[in-house]
């Protein structure tokens, strides 16, 4: 009987000092599958750092070794999304390069897909070595992103997963460029499975993941799976024709009962204009931010460049 295949995909931006550690680590465990053969896609996304150069190395002494190299930067969702293109394997795993996810845990994926999940993602129990900063921020993340969007996007989890080849298919069909992996592979369905597991800390280097760069995910993440913010658009516009009747009624009474002399009422004035323009700004803003991911998609650009591949054929 031919051997099942297992693929890793593991994207990198700048990880010289994480490179040869997680090939070791990865190739070790990988060893020890008696009954599957293995490939390991590496997506170097723009390091410019001694990081290709490392995997053009391990490739040439090791065949089991792809690499898929970007022309520049394109973020880690598009480095994912590049390694899936190029999957030969029956269960397809996601890894970070600097081993947060321990590659130790292949087996037990293995065995929850054998049992017939199709899509095994990692839960993080604890999460070590992380800044308070960043734990608060995720938290606020999923909380926000679960009550707006209408999947449900498990809270605590990354896109270190196991999916079988039929959904790794489906997710490479999808047209849309702005891809938000773990978002999607809650959305296609299929048999889901969590499994629990303990968040490492860095095996050296720094996170490649700023704030900026979060805030984008997060931002992807919700504009992608929601239209929520629309609709509050529309809340805030009523909201805001209600106070003003309010105003208005106030001001007609205060004029009819002589209450107040209205010619003072600079300051109310003052309120009420910057307070609707700030609504208004804030409705715009949010409508821009659809309006610029609908011209993205338009454009129909590539979601990365390919500037050279090592052991792929195809
Ligand atoms: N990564 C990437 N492109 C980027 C940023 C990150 O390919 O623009 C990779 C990085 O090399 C690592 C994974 O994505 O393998 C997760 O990044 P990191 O560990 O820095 O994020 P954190 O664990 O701090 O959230
Ligand atoms: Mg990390």
């Amino acid at each position: 009987m031919e051997k099942k295949k297992v693929t890793l995909v593991i994207p990198m931006y700048y990880e010289e000092k994480v490179a040869e550690e997680c090939y070791k680590r990865v190739k070790e465990n990988l060893e020890k599958l008696e009954k599957y053969e293995h490939e390991i896609i590496y997506v170097n996304d723009g390091s410019k750092d001694k990081t290709l150069e490392i995997l053009e190395e391990i490739a040439k002494k090791d065949e089991t070794v792809k690499v898929v190299s970007f022309s520049r930067n394109f973020g880690h969702q598009a480095a994912v999304t590049a390694g899936l293109k190029y999957v030969t394997g029956d269960a397809i795993i996601i890894m970070d390069a600097d081993l947060q996810d321990p590659p130790e845990l292949i087996p037990d994926m293995l065995k929850l897909w054998e049992e017939g999940n199709e899509v095994i993602y990692g839960k993080r129990k604890s999460r070590e070595g992380e800044s308070a900063f960043k734990l608060f921020t995720a938290k606020m993340f999923y909380k926000t992103l679960n009550a707006l969007s209408d999947v449900e996007i498990p809270k605590d989890t990354g896109d270190f997963r196991l999916v079988d080849k039929k959904v790794v298919e489906t997710i490479n069909t999808l047209p849309e460029h702005n891809k938000f992996l773990r978002g999607l592979f809650s959305w296609v369905g299929y048999k889901q499975a969590p499994f629990e597991y303990e968040r490492k800390e860095r095996f050296a280097g720094e996170t490649k993941y700023p704030l900026k760069k979060m805030l984008k995910l997060a931002s992807d993440g919700i504009i992608s799976f929601s239209t929520k913010p629309l609709k509050l658009v529309g809340a805030l516009g009523i909201l805001s024709i209600v106070i003003s009747f309010i105003l208005l009624i106030y001001a007609l009474v205060s004029y009819i009962f002589h209450l107040n002399n209205l010619s003072a009422g600079w300051t109310s004035i003052m309120v009420a204009i910057t307070f609707f323009s700030g609504i208004q700004l804030m409705s715009i803003w949010i409508i821009a931010e659809y309006v610029g991911r609908i011209y993205d998609e338009t454009k129909q650009r590539p979601q990365y460049i390919v500037d050279k591949t090592i052991n792929i054929s195809k």
